[in-house]
């Protein structure tokens, strides 16, 4: 007979608040509790008599009416756990990892009633902060006294002299400094304090390798043949995979370092000019493998990337993966749950109730350290770790021990000690924490863990939310439950202000594509047909865009799924069900730029609009014209596109980003010859590409809310066409009369704006790109170097 544990209530253990964020709020823009932590000085009745004891209360406590800050928790029984050893052991008992809460605000006559699974606020922080700085790689210098970073407090450090020589040589005249002393002044005297800055590729002889391993990476070749690219041309001794791999990492830091200077300037310019902002981005989830192997097996583990996109230029501003490289699974467990004698600890929570009585129960997921992690995976794969150790230091003895000799000792107390840490592992991992068994024990031989995705969403938007000008945003993204519980959260503000929209698609990608250009061709048919009658009785000065957004008012309708027997079904998946949402779906009959069939929901829409949606069911036809003309406005312009344009040009350009076999993203997984181990190198090839795509390469830019200007008109003209057999040529009109104009996502965003002379437009040279100490924009050391 499993036990279970003390009741705990909400006040034990709700989650610390940060400063400016809590995801643990009704989530709902229109509940009094949107925003609102519990309150937890409101009394609670119970027993004889509570109902008219409350209602007297009332009178002198407000919120026992209104439920402003009210909420219930109850378990989270999704994930029931049980622990057996430790102080459970020969008695256990049975818990549930995690707690949902529920608003208690008023609404009505009933109650708001809105529930959510609760999270950690600091793990949302530290994937943000991982996200912030890529990792750690754009940290830049930190006092190793109190741990303040340069970059946020420039003005904090002081320069303290010049260290190393750069001989003369190349376009050096001159030997120069090789880097600089800085202090941070507050911590002055102190240890650590003091630190010395250099450039990274300072120490890299041949520069030039740097672009062609740049030109590698976006034009689709193997890490194999860049190794070969990079050859010695006299030796043809090849550079080793560690070299290279350290190669891209930096060109991964220059680039993001670059970028990130870029866009800083383009908010601060967006911003002081009277221009109001609205940035419409579409947001996607990909599916990347990566080649997750053992010696013994082959196998692929998919990494889930969120991409961001602006509709309107189709600049990529972010591409995140939920994995984080920086954590070493054995490291990452002794640190976090094994004290200095290498006993257990952080393993349990302590409680106190009002009684006095105390005890300890385990720790919930959003307690836990690792809950940011997927933490089945983590704890497996440390305990891989050790198993793998102990195989291979058996293997290299096999021969000593088949001629029946016994290990050297040295070697038998390591297999002894890794079996204690396996022993201690599977303790902690299923005895305690009743994690599940996976499969994913011993493979990767590079670190990191996956991160669970609701956090890893969370930062990804909280850090595109920053990156942009202050504004309007609209949001277009594809129906995905951990959307749901973070959204609200992350943009809240923006919703108070009512500064922010979100929109979800989805539309049929199943379709050959000859249907879907039969699809489009019916439909521009019947546009065109309408545009011809509606003018000949408006007359010309309508525009076709006007014309368009008529058509297909006219025409939308809400969209439902029908059953066999005649019911109908709503077309949202369980969690955009919630009450939070509008539950009304638009079909609109808009057929074009490849998404056909498109179906739009409006979870958070503007409240003018919102207030009247929200009191329709989801079967029921939108009546008011002024709500059916904005609901169209919007599903026009709602697409994905910029990210499916990106990611196809990635899964053609660069080889790690290939699907195994198959069209979907989501057929079963294959090894892949020739793709990427390490999933921090596929993230850096991904990040390379992306800024690549950004900034260097100009393309024509087409799709629904893209810039217009897509073609510039050709002048009319004359061009000749060569006679066989003769010198004469014979004058012919030109024939085209249009020509794509040819920009980069940067330039149509204005981030790389145009010259005040008026030439052509081209993109950046990389090569002038690279060698700038772009880490250090905008700060004293940036102009230390760049002068130097
Ligand atoms: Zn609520
Ligand atoms: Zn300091």
């Amino acid at each position: 007979m499993v036990k279970t544990l003390q009741h705990m209530n909400l006040s034990q253990v709700y989650p610390a608040v940060l400063a400016d964020f809590n995801l643990n709020t009704c989530g709902d823009p229109d509940c009094g509790n949107f925003g609102v932590a519990p309150d937890f000085t409101i009394p609670v009745f119970k027993g004889k008599n509570a109902a008219q004891r409350k209602q007297a209360a009332a009178a002198s406590i407000p919120a026992l009416t209104t439920g402003l800050g009210s909420y219930t928790m109850s378990s989270d029984d999704h994930h029931p756990r049980i622990s057996e050893v430790f102080e459970y052991a020969g008695d256990p008992v049975g818990w549930d990892d995690g707690r949902s809460m529920e608003c208690g605000h008023q609404r009505g006559n009933s109650i708001c009633n809105i529930s959510f699974a609760v999270l950690s606020n600091e793990h949302f922080l530290e994937e943000y902060y991982r996200l912030l700085l890529a990792g750690g790689c754009l940290e830049g210098p930190v006092c190793g006294a109190c741990g303040a970073r340069y970059l946020e407090n420039p003005d904090e450090f002081i320069f303290n002299g010049t260290h190393g020589k750069l001989a003369p040589g190349g376009n050096r005249r001159k030997a120069k400094p090789s880097g600089f002393r800085i202090i941070h002044r507050p911590c002055k005297g102190k240890p650590g304090a003091r630190l010395s800055v250099s450039l990274d590729h300072q120490a890299q002889k041949e520069l030039r390798d740097n672009v062609r391993i740049l030109r590698c990476i976006v034009n689709g070749d193997s890490i194999t043949t860049m190794r070969r690219v990079l050859a010695d041309p006299d030796t043809g001794k090849q550079i080793g995979v560690s070299r290279l791999y350290s190669r891209v990492f930096w060109l991964e830091k220059t680039l993001l370092a670059f970028e990130r200077a870029k866009l800083k300037e383009w908010k601060q310019r967006v911003e002081a000019s009277d221009r109001f902002s609205h940035m419409r981005i579409a947001l996607d989830d990909v599916t990347i493998s990566v080649n997750w192997e053992s010696r013994f097996d082959r196998r692929l583990t998919p990494l889930q990337f969120s991409v961001s996109a602006d509709i309107r230029s189709g600049y990529v501003f972010r591409i995140d993966a939920n994995f984080d490289p920086n954590v070493d699974p054995v490291e990452f467990i002794q640190e976090h749950y094994l004290d200095d004698t290498g006993q257990p600890t952080n393993l349990r929570q302590h409680y106190s109730q009002k009684s006095g009585v105390t005890f300890t129960a385990p720790k919930m997921q959003f307690q836990r350290p690792s809950g940011r992690l997927d933490e089945a995976m983590l704890f497996a794969s440390a305990e891989g770790r050790w198993r793998v150790f102990s195989e291979r230091v058996q293997n290299a003895y096999e021969k000593t021990v088949n001629a029946g000799f016994a290990l050297p000792p040295e070697a038998q107390e390591k297999i002894a000690e890794a079996d204690d840490k396996r022993y201690q592992l599977d303790q902690i991992r299923q005895g305690y924490f009743g994690f599940h068994d996976t499969d994913r024990d011993f493979r990767g031989s590079f670190n990191g863990s996956v991160v669970k995705p609701t956090y890893t969403k969370a930062a990804h938007l909280a850090c595109l939310r920053d990156m942009l000008p202050k504004g309007k945003i609209t949001l277009v993204g594809e129906q995905e439950a951990t959307m749901v519980r973070v959204v609200p959260h992350v943009f809240r503000d923006m919703i108070n202000e009512d500064m922010f929209e979100w929109f979800v698609i989805s539309f049929d990608k199943e379709v050959s594509a000859p249907k879907s250009k039969e699809r489009m061709a019916r439909f521009t048919e019947g546009l065109e047909a309408f545009k011809e009658r509606a003018r000949a009785k408006l007359g010309d000065d309508i525009s076709d865009r006007e014309l368009l957004e008529h058509y297909c008012t006219k025409r939308m309708s809400t969209a439902c799924i029908e059953g066999r027997n005649g019911t109908k079904y709503s077309h949202a998946i369980p969690n955009f069900q919630s009450r939070q949402f509008p539950q009304v779906w638009i079909k609109t009959p808009a057929q074009y730029f490849g998404e056909t069939q498109k179906v739009v929901g409006f979870p958070v829409l503007r409240k003018k609009y919102r207030d009247p949606l929200k009191k329709l069911a989801f079967d029921q036809k939108v009546h008011d014209p002024e709500l059916r003309a904005a609901l169209t406005r919007r599903a026009l312009k709602a697409t994905i596109q910029p990210v499916s344009t990106f990611m196809s040009s990635l899964r053609h350009r660069t080889s790690p980003s290939k699907r195994a076999g198959g069209k979907g993203a989501r057929t079963g997984p294959a090894y892949i010859n020739g793709a990427v181990f390490n999933p921090a190198v596929l993230m850096a090839f991904l990040n390379i590409f992306r800024v690549y795509y950004n900034w260097f390469e100009a393309r024509q830019y087409k799709g629904p809310g893209a810039a217009a200007g897509s073609e510039s008109p050709v002048p009319a003209g004359m061009s000749s066409i060569r006679i066989p057999g003769t010198k004469e040529s014979l004058e012919v009109p030109k024939m085209a009369t249009t020509a794509p104009v040819m920009l980069t996502p940067a330039m149509r965003l204005g981030a790389d704006p145009e010259k005040p002379n008026g030439r052509p437009r081209k993109a950046p040279d990389p090569r002038r790109v690279l060698y700038r100490p772009w880490l250090y924009h905008g700060t004293p050391l940036w102009r230390k170097f760049e002068n130097r």
